[in-house]
């Protein structure tokens, strides 16, 4: 038995197993300490239960029950958020991971999407189809919490964020009940769910609108880091001006072993990854300019859509120890790159990296007050993570992160990505939804009063 968590009344868990078709994990029992784990290892954190929900109504019930109970609760998707908002000491985790089905509409190229499932099994279903659903990279992450913050990648400066493609979305909220929201059915419910994250409800299904993407042509660039003064202003210029279709995050890392050659193994790199969704035709020439620029390395080419979204699965395993900080900019000039030469040469370990992703293009069209993701001016997000496995090498990976993102934050230009931080102060999320954070706050008073959903970048009312 975990002795530094919380126990309930095992006459309350027994009768709340009696309405529940998923399975309730308690600290006493022996797949415990495998249902607390989340994606970041750094997190250790000790439920009072755990119900690994497998329908709408075990979801309700869970929610009916920790009100009863008055249980602090946390909602699990994917489980990959990066301050570990998906679980709580003491509570209740209320784990969506058994709640999985994906429907595609050929006809109307719509995508169902149950709350739990990962993006890895959405690339899947839909490639089939020649069809996908803008979202993130890596293919462990969870389609909730990345949905319900944002949703960047490769796809958005063609076709807007994971949440400018979100059409409607089945909810519990704070009094158990059930809701389907979307542009006619609680529209105010359904603007604050595209972007301000779990606040307002567990949503257990989600409806998308998917494109024609299927093979694409994409794949990392490297240069010597001492190239990126160089490298980082072209970058910028180049995709201004580049078609939509093309993509591609900037980073500083260092090439941590296979499957990159082993010349290139523990040395620093300005990396770029590339992926172009439109006509593969054009693609060769398309990426002229790029190859112009002489990179010491390129793996770049026609490549799956599922296969380009999980090409760095198996550097990034879950149990890995994440620490997480991140800013908006507009500009990648000149004192952006000679921070980024300095921070980028003095890389602590081999994961540790940092990300600059695109968010102009459609994600940049869409008016700043349509979603609470309000930062829509940005040009990039940019993330630093400190990355290892060893709980030794906390203090240096915690340390160069922040001293990384405070030589860039003055060049910052305010807010941030949310869904690229640790737990955040209320003053960080407030300037994160700028001008929406009122909007907000009168729609969580309306849907969740005593703030039932806290364990997340809180919108406290
Ligand atoms: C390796 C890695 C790669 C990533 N790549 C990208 C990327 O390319 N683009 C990008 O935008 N982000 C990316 N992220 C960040 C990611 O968007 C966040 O970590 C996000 O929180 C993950 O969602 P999750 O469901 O896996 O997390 P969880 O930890 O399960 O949940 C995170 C938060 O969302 C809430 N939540 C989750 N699901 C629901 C739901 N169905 N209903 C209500 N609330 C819910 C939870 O309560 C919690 O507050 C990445 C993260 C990692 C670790």
């Amino acid at each position: 038995m975990n002795q530094s968590a919380t126990t309930i009344d095992t006459s309350a868990t027994e009768a709340l197993g009696k309405q529940i078709r998923g399975t309730i994990t308690l600290p006493q029992d022996s797949g415990y300490d495998q249902a607390r784990k989340v994606y970041n290892a750094m997190i250790d954190k000790h439920p009072a239960i755990i119900i690994r929900c497998v329908d709408v109504a075990d979801v309700m019930a869970s929610v009916k029950f920790a009100k009863a109970e008055n249980l602090l609760v946390a909602v699990r998707s994917g489980g990959h958020n990066g301050g570990g908002l998906g679980i709580c000491d003491n509570g209740m985790v209320i784990d969506l991971s058994g709640i999985k089905y994906i429907r595609i509409n050929p006809a109307d190229k719509t995508v169902r999407v149950g709350g739990g499932n990962t993006l890895g099994e959405v690339d899947h279903a839909t490639h089939a189809f020649g069809l996908a659903v803008p979202a993130g990279i890596v293919s462990t992450t969870g389609i909730g919490g990345l949905t319900l913050g944002g949703g960047i990648g490769y796809l958005s400066r063609k076709y807007g964020l994971t949440i400018d493609n979100l059409l409607e979305a089945d909810m519990v909220l704070a009094d158990g009940s059930f809701v389907t929201v979307n542009e006619k059915q609680h529209p105010d419910l359904f603007w604050a769910i595209r972007g301000g994250g779990g606040n307002f409800g567990i949503v257990t299904s989600f409806l998308f609108q998917a494109h024609d993407v299927d093979m694409v042509y994409g794949g990392p660039t490297l240069w010597p880091v001492e190239k990126i003064e160089e490298i980082m202003p072209w970058f910028q210029d180049f995709l201004e001006k580049a078609p939509e279709e093309l993509n591609g995050f900037i980073a500083t890392l260092e090439i941590p072993g296979p499957p990159f050659p082993e010349s290139l193994h523990h040395k620093k790199f300005c990396g770029i990854v590339w992926c172009y969704s439109g006509d593969l035709q054009k693609a060769e020439e398309i990426f002229k300019p790029i190859r112009s620029k002489q990179p010491v390395f390129e793996h770049v080419g026609p490549i799956p859509y599922p296969a380009m979204q999980s090409l760095f699965d198996g550097l990034l395993p879950p149990g890995l120890r994440w620490y997480w900080k991140a800013d908006f900019f507009k500009d990648l000039g000149a004192e952006v790159a000679t921070q980024c030469l300095q921070f980028g040469s003095s890389i602590p370990t081999p994961l540790s990296q940092m990300h600059m992703y695109p968010i102009s293009g459609a994600a940049g069209k869409v008016a700043s007050s349509d979603t609470p993701w309000a930062h829509r001016d940005a040009k990039y997000a940019g993330v630093i993570i400190g990355v290892d496995s060893n709980p030794a090498n906390d203090e240096k990976i915690i340390q160069w992160s922040r001293d990384y993102w405070n030589a860039l934050h003055p060049y910052s230009s305010g807010g941030t990505y949310l869904n690229f931080e640790m737990s955040e102060s209320n003053d960080r999320v407030r300037k994160s939804y700028g001008e929406n954070y009122d909007r907000l706050l009168e729609i969580k008073k309306k849907y969740d009063p005593d703030n039932f959903f806290r364990v997340n970048q809180n919108i406290a009312v």
